[in-house]
């Protein structure tokens, strides 16, 4: 398939190189021009502009977040004006419920399509096209966004018809996984000013009763303390917990661990170099305020 990619940090570098990689005719675009390079090495074609990534019968977005879709996408020759009559915006960035309807409204107004896609899986898993996508938006839109999916992910599973819905449940899982990196953080603090090995419990919990990867993904990133460099940085990780207690105030859905989470990250992102780190840095937080 012909298809433009824009949007080349972290995540949209490594997913960019699978679809070169399955066969895809990838146009690249990313604001800082230098990473562009690096997958025109690859076999991407370079666009010199938004508007010049647009020319495919789709578009792929993997950007930073509202502010950076917003720019992107509503700017004088953004996609919004750029794509043709029944091309697809696939949006697979962690977006706002909000966003996600609004991008719907005006593609739809634009005679374009809209699908919502966003990604479960660090850059690691991004980069052996081991991502979990979930998706949502036109039957007939999602099967044809098919083949680049499963050229970047080892597993697409829908969720209907409304794009949101899958941003939500991007969200939802997020704010998930946020909930197991504090607990964790709180659980190894305590043990670990026992004087129990903390690496031993992170493999018994893991073996037994917690067996999920993220449990040891999270867990083993806790007891060695390697927060840097930031695979997932903790500013998008307070995005993503202030976009979940968005939707639920909208919703009118209490949840008081994910304001608990926002002033948890509020108290990383404070610290000297905070900004920098990744968000299981926050499960590193319980050991600094038991002095351990
Ligand atoms: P990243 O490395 O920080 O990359 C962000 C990208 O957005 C870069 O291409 C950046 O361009 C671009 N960007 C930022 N602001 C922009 C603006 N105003 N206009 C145009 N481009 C702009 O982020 P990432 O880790 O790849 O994450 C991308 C998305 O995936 C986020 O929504 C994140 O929440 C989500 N996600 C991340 C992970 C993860 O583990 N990293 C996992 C799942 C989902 P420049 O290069 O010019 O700065």
């Amino acid at each position: 398939m012909k298809t433009g990619f824009i949007g080349l940090g972290h995540m949209g570098s490594a997913m960019a190189a699978n679809l070169i990689k399955a066969g895809h005719e990838v146009t690249v675009f990313n604001r800082s021009a230098q990473k562009r390079r690096e997958l025109v090495r690859l076999g991407a074609q370079e666009a010199s502009s938004v508007a010049a990534a647009c020319g495919s019968d789709a578009v792929i977005t993997m950007l930073a977040d509202d502010t950076a879709v917003t720019d992107v996408t509503f700017t004088k020759n953004g996609i919004l004006q750029s794509l043709s009559r029944e091309a697809i915006h696939i949006s697979m960035s962690t977006i706002s419920v909000t966003l996600s309807k609004r991008l719907a409204q005006a593609h739809a107004e634009a005679g374009q399509r809209f699908v919502a896609a966003p990604v479960f899986g660090r850059p690691d898993m991004a980069a052996a096209a081991k991502l979990f996508i979930v998706n949502a938006g036109d039957p007939a839109a999602l099967a044809t966004c098919k083949p680049l999916f499963d050229a970047m992910a080892q597993k697409a599973l829908s969720i209907g018809t409304e794009p949101a819905a899958a941003n939500l449940v991007k969200l939802s899982g997020n704010f998930l996984f946020a909930s197991l990196i504090e607990a964790l953080g709180e659980t190894l603090a305590l043990v670990g000013k026992a004087g129990i090995d903390q690496q031993s419990v992170v493999d018994i919990l893991t073996s037994t009763i917690f067996p999920a990867p993220a449990y040891k993904t999270y867990g083993d990133l806790i007891v060695a303390r390697k927060f840097e460099p930031a695979a997932f940085a903790a500013p998008l990780g307070f995005k993503d917990i202030r976009l979940t207690l968005a939707a639920a105030e909208a919703l009118r859905v209490p949840m008081p661990l994910g304001s608990l989470l926002r002033d948890r990250f509020l108290r990383l992102l404070a610290q000297q170099g905070g900004e920098h780190l990744d968000w299981a840095a926050v499960g590193g937080l319980a050991a600094q305020d038991a002095s351990l």
